[in-house]
């Protein structure tokens, strides 16, 4: 229900746990961060309030400049930790807020292929579908592409790869999604009001866009790959 993501230059655990908070507003059941750091992508979740997923974090902190969040509103899987978001598979890391609409007619493609679901989700046919194509010889923006035309239904996606620790890619087709232009660093949030303690300077993207996100800027191209452009908007949000 609520997204964060940092492409940073400094640790990010934290720092998206705080985002989360000022997305609380929205209403969840779980929430969940990860994170890239040597080399591996790790994750705590948990179920309930924020709180828990803090003391997850105190017990067996996450270190890394980038990283992505995610407060969850349960519409396929009932609220526990497996459902929570971020859904690894391989190395690709998803969050999601909305539905996946023909989630499972896909999910029943992927099976027949030989993929393990780990949640009841629609988000993580996501995260399987990308994965898949790495697999098959796309790279990470290819593939990225090729799940966005192949899903359909109202989705936020904030999309990190654990071989590529530079880059957060995000997707809009329905729910709002801000990016926010740091000082050497880039973050993705549900809103500017998230995000309003690290920038001000904030493209909303609009529905079919997806974007590329690096920590010294961001790219916006359609599902086809076609560049676009986005206004740069100066947000009234205070931290
Ligand atoms: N449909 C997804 C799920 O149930 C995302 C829900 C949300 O927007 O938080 O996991």
């Amino acid at each position: 229900c609520g997204i964060v993501g940092i492409v940073g230059n400094q640790p990010v655990a934290g720092r998206l746990v705080d985002a989360l908070r000022r997305l609380e507003y929205r209403g969840y059941d779980s929430a969940g961060v990860a994170t890239i750091h040597d080399g591996a992508m790790n994750r705590r979740r948990a179920k309930g309030k924020l709180f828990n997923l803090e003391k997850v974090l105190d017990d067996q902190p996450l270190d890394g400049a980038v990283g992505i969040a995610h407060t969850r509103w349960a519409t396929h899987g009932v609220p526990n930790e497996d459902n929570a978001h971020p859904h690894f598979v391989e190395g690709v890391a998803v969050v999601h807020n909305g539905i996946i609409e023909n989630f499972s007619e896909l999910k029943d493609g992927l099976v027949a292929d030989g993929a393990t679901f780990t949640s009841q989700t629609d988000t993580e046919v996501v995260a399987q579908l990308i994965a898949r194509h790495i697999r098959q010889g796309l790279d990470n923006r290819a593939a990225m592409l090729a799940a966005l035309n192949e899903i359909t239904g109202a989705y936020a996606l904030v999309v990190m790869f654990r071989d590529d620790p530079g880059t957060i890619m995000a997707a809009r087709f329905g729910p709002p999604l801000a990016v926010g232009f740091g000082r050497d660093e880039m973050f993705l949030g549900s809103d500017a009001i998230a995000l309003s303690p690290f920038t001000n300077d904030i493209v909303y993207l609009v529905d079919g866009d997806c974007a590329i996100v690096h920590r010294t800027g961001a790219e916006i191209i359609d599902f086809a790959g076609n560049p676009v452009e986005r206004p740069h908007q100066i947000s009234q949000a205070t931290a």
